[in-house]
């Protein structure tokens, strides 16, 4: 199966408590950004630019679980910024699973070891004899020092503070948009890939499901992509998002401003991600691609999706942002006002023609995913695609052939 069964029925039941509730406009996936404080500065990001001005700022915890419990997406993206820089990250994947919701915690990786690391220290502490063969083995696998597995043994911990677990109902999920050169040049620091892979592996020897998300910009060699999968799949990653890089305001100013650089060089226009997207539907046979076959379809230029931004919604430090995860027209202190106050009939693609000039080359997954697991622009076929897709066994990695 390509995600847990627990999950699946999750999502399954909000669905089809919403159907049955006849609520056309809920969310799916809480895009919740606690901070926008990073400890890198990759070259697309627009958050860290759009935000620069409250950079500083975090949601109080308490606000960060109400969002989550106010709009009741089953799903809920912890991003920023970078949330392992958030000081109550551990608490808020705690609360979130006291919510019994599915979180997946979107980081870098260059903290990650350190937060393994704490849970490690607890379970250690708890039963020493279990967890050191493991303790052992990250150790000769260079993934912590002798040093830090000393801290480890020596029981110095607060057993009353919350750590990150491994669960089914949590995943990391760890940027990564390249191989070594690729990657380390996008975010601007070198040895970041590298740190990536030691906390993957790491990840593994303890429990942890990963996947990893793509952003695919204009320079992107897709034979690259192939290759980081299939990488990625011998260290035992569960599944992977792909998303095109769309030059959404910020991003775009900021690739002027900071790189001389033209945003035409570097994000995609509708024309060249179905261009780049042409072979998506053959590597959701090869690879655990975590889109829908349908997304997938509309990505390769198969089929129109229109856009519901509203099933994924972004809750920051300024309130929840509408219209889009993209856009930024207004924040609001409800989901339910960004509901209501969003002229949603006025965005997205509709027949090929786009309802506000902005959306005219965005295929995000934010945008146009929840259309497609949601059957709104159904075709025949559908169905089975998307049973298939869940149910059907997970894509073990093959080498090209
Ligand atoms: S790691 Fe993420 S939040 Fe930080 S700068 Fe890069 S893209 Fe932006
Ligand atoms: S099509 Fe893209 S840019 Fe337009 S509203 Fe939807 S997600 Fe936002």
């Amino acid at each position: 199966m390509r995600f847990p069964l627990p999950l699946t029925l999750k999502i399954a039941s909000t669905l089809l408590k919403q159907r049955w509730r006849a609520v056309s406009r809920f969310a799916t996936v809480l895009q919740l950004e606690p901070l926008h404080a990073c400890n890198l500065a990759c070259t697309g990001c627009g958050r860290i630019r759009e935000y620069a001005s409250t950079i500083r700022d975090m949601m109080p915890l308490a606000d960060c679980l109400a969002a989550a419990a106010e709009c009741d997406a089953p799903m809920v993206s912890i991003c920023g910024g970078e949330p392992l820089l958030y000081p109550e990250i551990e608490a808020l994947v705690a609360g979130l699973r006291d919510q019994k919701r599915i979180v997946y915690l979107c980081t870098n990786a260059l903290i990650m070891r350190r937060k393994m690391s704490d849970y490690l220290a607890v379970q250690w502490s708890e039963e020493p004899r279990r967890f050191e063969p493991i303790l052992y083995q990250l150790i000769l696998e260079k993934l912590i020092s002798h040093k830090e597995a000393a801290v480890i043994r020596s029981g110095r911990i607060d057993k009353k503070r919350p750590v990150i677990k491994p669960s089914r109902w949590f995943y990391w999920n760890i940027h990564l948009d390249g191989l070594e050169a690729t990657h380390d040049r996008i975010v601007e620091k070198s040895g970041v890939f590298k740190e990536c892979v030691l906390a993957i592996r790491m990840a593994k020897i303890l429990g942890y499901q990963v996947a990893t998300n793509t952003t695919i910009y204009k320079q992107t060699k897709m034979v690259e992509i192939e290759e980081l999968w299939s990488f990625l799949g011998t260290l035992g990653v569960d599944g992977h998002t792909i998303t095109p890089g769309y030059d959404y305001a910020e991003a775009a100013e900021a690739m002027v401003r900071r790189k001389q650089g033209r945003p035409e060089d570097f994000f995609l226009t509708r024309a060249d991600t179905i261009e780049k997207f042409r072979n998506a539907e053959e590597w959701g046979r090869r690879f655990p691609l975590l889109g829908t076959p349908v997304y997938l379809e509309f990505l390769a230029g198969k089929r129109e999706l229109s856009c519901s931004a509203w099933a994924i919604p972004t809750r920051n430090v300024r309130g929840w942002k509408g219209p889009c995860y993209l856009i930024t027209d207004a924040h609001y202190a409800s989901y339910r006002e960004l509901i209501e106050a969003t002229d949603w009939d006025r965005l997205g693609r509709v027949n090929g023609v786009a309802r506000d000039p902005r959306c005219e080359h965005c295929m995000v997954h934010c945008g146009h995913e929840p259309t497609a697991t949601l059957g709104i622009n159904a075709q025949r076929g559908d169905i089975w695609k998307n049973l298939r897709f869940n149910f059907g066994p997970r894509p073990r990695i093959t080498a090209k052939r």
